[in-house]
């Protein structure tokens, strides 16, 4: 069978394939980019990529490196370190805004430059070369191959990058680079002629939409680094058109000046467009289309509930008085499904009756499920009850739970549920 994903996104580029805007000629190297090129690709979290249009073509990745380089920075000198120096509120400025945040001096935020540079200045590493290199090694990871930077583009910049250094020493002045404003400006640059396809940057997002981890389980950032990047991409990542997207596409996002544009949808899938004519806010036009059409044809837009929720909690009828009653949940155990099972468990008559909790089915118990799950075995226990829990895989491990009275003298008296492999057992036991 033809791959019905790679018709779509044919299709797709087809439908959105209308040249207008204009690309970018202020970096002279990228004025030279061919206007009409076009592709799209989606990256699944299992490594899955699917694509169309100019797919293998390279280009710069430009700002779209800087989600990125804030996760290393994140990682290298943690959150609190970061957001001392760099805020995450939208700025409603350009990219390359000349401007601090009047009252602390941080930059508004890590998606536009001067907050970017910064940024990349809080990377770990002796000198600009080995920050750069650090940086490069975290792009590889991400998009699964090796990438390097493509030198013509990057000299191109360096010698038209007096705004990029006026930040620098804007920087400097307040205290928050303290390294030579030129060589950190020359490391962002390379940061940003990394060479890339479509579809590196498509699995580069979906490692983000993975919380970190790659294709082959491997993980390559931390879930509250992934958590805290994708919430700046919400709010800042398009720029001064940030809250259009939002509420249009509903994905965060990154642009970059040659072209390229990934989307993240937490959970999901990576998605990347490239094409280079740029709109007013220096966003690819084909590539904001091509994701306003996605977004709406998939229904890919985060604030849009899903109509039916993954999960199903069954709370036992009403049976024989002294049959124990059956709690069965299945799918992902989270703070709604939790709360539906405590619901039915407060139905339990006070009685020394046997409640089988039955989690067979359920392939993942979510921390704050787990303390309402134990809290709801205390009480049942307290109430007198017997709880057996039908638990095969073990997505519970050490049930037991404290079932003192509250009191200064009253030693601790635990209590552990018996566990079962299926509901049979449970009520034969
Ligand atoms: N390297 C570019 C710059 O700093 C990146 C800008 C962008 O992609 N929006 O100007």
């Amino acid at each position: 069978m033809k791959a019905p994903m790679n018709d779509y996104l044919a299709e797709l580029l087809e439908i959105c394939g209308e040249d207008d805007g204009a690309v970018a000629d202020y970096i002279p190297e990228l004025a030279g980019a061919d206007p009409d090129r076009f592709a799209v690709a989606i990256a699944t979290l299992d490594g899955q990529v699917y694509s169309a249009g100019d797919a293998d073509v390279e280009f710069t990745i430009q700002s779209i490196s800087k989600p990125f380089t804030y996760a290393m920075a994140i990682h290298d000198q943690g959150l609190a370190g970061v957001l001392e120096r760099i805020d995450v509120e939208p700025s409603g400025d350009a990219f390359n805004e000349i401007s601090l945040e009047p009252s602390t001096g941080r930059p508004r935020n890590p998606m536009i430059n001067a907050g970017a540079i910064a940024a990349h200045a809080l990377v770990a590493g002796d000198d600009a070369d080995k920050r750069s290199e650090r940086i490069v090694d975290l792009y590889s990871r991400l998009a699964g191959r090796d990438l390097s930077v493509d030198e013509q583009v990057f000299e191109s910049e360096l010698s038209t990058s007096d705004r990029n250094m006026a930040i620098a020493y804007m920087l400097k002045t307040v205290g928050t680079l303290t390294d030579d404003p030129a060589d950190v400006v020359r490391g962002y640059i390379r940061q940003c002629s990394v060479s890339v396809t479509v579809e590196d940057l498509a699995r580069m997002a979906s490692v983000l939409a993975a919380n970190g981890v790659a294709p082959d389980g491997t993980r390559v950032l931390e879930p509250g680094v992934t958590r805290q990047v994708l919430s700046v991409m919400a709010t800042c990542g398009m720029y001064d058109a940030a809250g259009d997207w939002l509420t249009t596409v509903g994905i965060p996002a990154k642009s970059g000046v040659a072209g390229g544009l990934i989307g993240v949808l937490p959970g999901q899938v990576g998605i990347a467009v490239f094409s280079p004519r740029l709109d007013e806010h220096g966003n690819s036009s084909r590539g904001v289309r091509t994701f306003e059409k996605l977004s709406a044809d998939m229904g890919l837009h985060l604030m849009e509930a899903p109509e039916s929720a993954r999960s199903v909690v069954r709370v036992p009828k009403a049976q024989a008085d002294d049959a124990p009653s059956v709690h069965e949940v299945a799918g992902d155990l989270r703070f709604i499904e939790a709360e539906r099972v405590l619901r039915g468990l407060e139905a339990e008559p006070e009685d020394d009756g046997v409640v089988v909790i039955d989690l067979h089915r359920v392939h993942r118990v979510h921390d704050v499920a787990r303390r309402m799950l134990l809290e709801g075995i205390r009480r049942l226990r307290i109430d007198g009850h017997e709880v057996r829990l039908v638990d095969p895989d073990g997505l519970l491990p050490d049930p037991d739970v404290d079932v003192s009275e509250p009191g200064d003298d009253t030693p601790s008296e635990d209590y552990t549920p018996q566990v079962f492999d299926t509901v049979d057992d449970a009520l034969d036991a």
